[in-house]
């Protein structure tokens, strides 16, 4: 019996995801003999031109991670769109444009005068850039086009399901693994993982006063943050009341509070204004001078708003 042909691909990635694939143990033995995995760039030796050479649709699934910030990437994520019934978007970067996507706060031309010319590190005497094509002994030399934005997976193609986390638990990889094989999937467009948010589950929530009322902000190396109780409810931001459940709690458990690695939650666009409107009803404030007080006391609020997600919100980048 033919087996099933499964891709597995990364992008703009830094490798967690795949990580995460492996982090399913001995599952992933018997994922590898109910399946045929037919790419996996980080641990297997294939070559895209034998994706090319595949029928449209043969590809049972693609799991895709990595953001989208070049034109080789965008290249092989409407290769897998073409040649897959299913894509699934996997991991904070695919869903959301992850912690990359933070690069549209700046631009393609500030970034590489950093990287090439304006580092203390660089040593660049010829003031050289990468090219798109070089010519070198008659011979043309390729780079891919670095794009002035940075994507999540959605841009660029139809996505059929999403699996955010940075990177996914174990459990539920092995969830999304099963229900593909066992064909039980949700609608189209769902994401597998818990529709509630942090808060509902996470073992603090108890702690929570019956109405917050916070009249100042702390970052977290700052105080020493009691284990048991809310973050808010200690003034130290946690992205909790707009952030999906489905993590396992893996930074509350090390006393780090969460910082919104598995986007919104259901019916949420956009988990940054969320959290603002969340922010806004627990502030202790009596005047406008007050609120501009606590509001000044956060220090990067995009990186607390938008860390893994300012490529999928309403703003996408910085305007003007
Ligand atoms: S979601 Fe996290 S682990 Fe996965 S590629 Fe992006 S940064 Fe790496
Ligand atoms: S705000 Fe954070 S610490 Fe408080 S209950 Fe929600 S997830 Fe837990």
């Amino acid at each position: 019996m033919t087996k099933p042909k499964v891709a597995i691909c990364w992008l703009g990635s830094c490798g967690g995801c795949d990580e995460a694939v492996v982090d399913i143990n001995e599952v992933l033995l018997r994922v590898a003999e109910a399946v045929d995995i037919i790419l996996w760039p980080v641990a297997l030796d294939f070559k895209y031109d034998s994706i090319r050479g595949l029928k449209d649709g043969e590809i049972v699934l693609s799991v895709v991670n990595g953001h989208v910030r070049n034109s080789e990437q965008e290249e092989i994520a409407n290769l897998l769109r073409e040649k897959s019934q299913l894509v699934l978007a996997f991991g904070a970067c695919a869903c959301f444009g992850g912690t990359p996507g933070l690069a549209n706060l700046t631009t393609k031309e500030d970034i590489f005068n950093w990287v090439y010319r304006d580092a203390p590190t660089v040593v660049n005497p010829n003031g050289n850039y990468p090219q798109v094509s070089t010519h070198v002994n008659g011979k043309e030399l390729t780079l891919p086009e670095f794009y002035d934005h940075v994507y999540a997976l959605n841009d660029i193609i139809d996505v059929d399901y999403y699996l955010p986390g940075c990177p996914p638990p174990p459990y539920l990889v092995m969830y999304a693994v099963s229900a593909v094989l066992e064909n039980k999937l949700p609608p189209k467009g769902s994401t597998l993982a818990p529709q509630r948010a942090l808060c509902d589950t996470c073992k603090r929530n108890k702690s929570k006063p019956d109405r917050l009322a916070i009249r100042e902000i702390k970052r977290i190396h700052e105080v020493e943050a009691d284990p048991e109780t809310c973050f808010l409810a200690q003034g130290i931001i946690c992205v909790g009341p707009a952030t999906r459940d489905g993590c396992g709690e893996a930074c509350m458990n090390i006393n780090i509070p969460c910082r919104g690695c598995f986007g919104p939650v259901e019916g949420v666009v956009d988990s940054g204004a969320k959290f603002v409107s969340a922010l806004a009803s627990i502030l202790d404030v009596q005047s406008e001078e007050e609120i501009t007080r606590i509001v000044d006391q956060i220090v990067d609020p995009a990186g607390y708003l938008y860390r893994f997600s300012l490529p999928a919100s309403i703003l996408k980048k910085k305007r003007g």
